[in-house]
């Protein structure tokens, strides 16, 4: 798959070939700019229903071509939560803002409130429900922008950097929650620059993008390979770090 912005002089993703299966963590990293957000909005259709472009090659979800598809159904299957989603919160309380996603992709008020009531769970957030999306602490926030997503029932969850403006608790918060996501069967694709939270995070793939291509698709091991993450323009954990030098003696 190839991808050119409207104004886009050079693709923002050059031959991208790659298959996501369900019950697993991805992690995407990359410097800035390569293509890690637009691999994102490809997933779940806001590339091309949103953002003008040509595109090259095919984005198939669960064998549904993106194209061809409505972004209603795409939003069954594969949820985005952005850098800053709590910008969009608009309901009174907890519970209407994560139903909202549920009751306008047509479920039942039974089901509704069943996809509510699981998501708020997972998220550590049920006991919250009535209060106001605004008096929510950050870590709060985020895990609801998370639940709203979860509530669609969607099988991936993609996530943009979720611990930028973190605490270290809601980071480690996001680690948990994660887990229980992928242990429940379905799969998280994370978007990050942190790579110290990764090594924590343990994801189960780790893809690295540079210039709109994908440089190496592998394992955790890759973050302790300072050579390759140099070279590409990251910063190597700090373990990573000690780790060569101490070898390199
Ligand atoms: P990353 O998330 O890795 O920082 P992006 O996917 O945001 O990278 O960007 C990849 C390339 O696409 C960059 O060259 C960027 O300038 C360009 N790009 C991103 N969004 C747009 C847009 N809405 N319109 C035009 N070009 C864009």
């Amino acid at each position: 798959m190839t991808f050119y912005y409207e104004e886009g002089e050079v693709p923002a993703l050059k031959e991208v070939t790659l298959q996501f299966e369900k019950g697993l963590i991805y992690s995407i990293i990359g410097p800035n700019g390569a293509g890690k957000s637009t691999l994102l909005r490809l997933l779940n259709g806001l590339i091309p229903h949103f953002y003008q472009g040509e595109m090259k090659g095919k984005v198939l979800v669960d064998g549904i071509d993106t194209r061809e598809a409505t972004v209603a159904q795409l939003a069954r299957k594969v949820g985005l939560v952005f850098q800053n989603p709590e910008h969009m919160f608009f309901s009174e309380t907890v519970f209407d803002e994560v139903a909202f996603g549920p009751k306008s992709l047509g479920y039942s008020q039974d089901e509704v409130n069943r996809l509510v009531r699981s998501s708020l769970e997972i998220v550590g957030l049920w006991e919250l429900r009535n209060r106001s999306p605004w008096s929510l602490s950050g870590g709060e926030k985020k895990r609801l922008s998370i639940a709203s997503v979860l509530a669609m029932n969607t099988d991936y969850l993609a996530i943009d950097e979720p611990t930028i403006g973190q605490d270290h608790v809601s980071q480690m918060n996001l680690i948990s929650l994660f887990r229980r996501i992928r242990d429940g069967g379905r799969s998280v694709i994370v978007v990050t620059h942190d790579l110290e939270w990764l090594e924590d995070l343990k994801p189960d793939v780790v893809i690295l993008m540079v210039n709109g291509s994908i440089v190496k698709v592998g394992e955790l091991d890759m973050l302790l390979d300072v050579r390759l993450l140099a070279r590409n323009k990251m910063f190597p954990p700090i373990a990573a770090i000690v780790k060569y030098l101490v070898g390199e003696k």
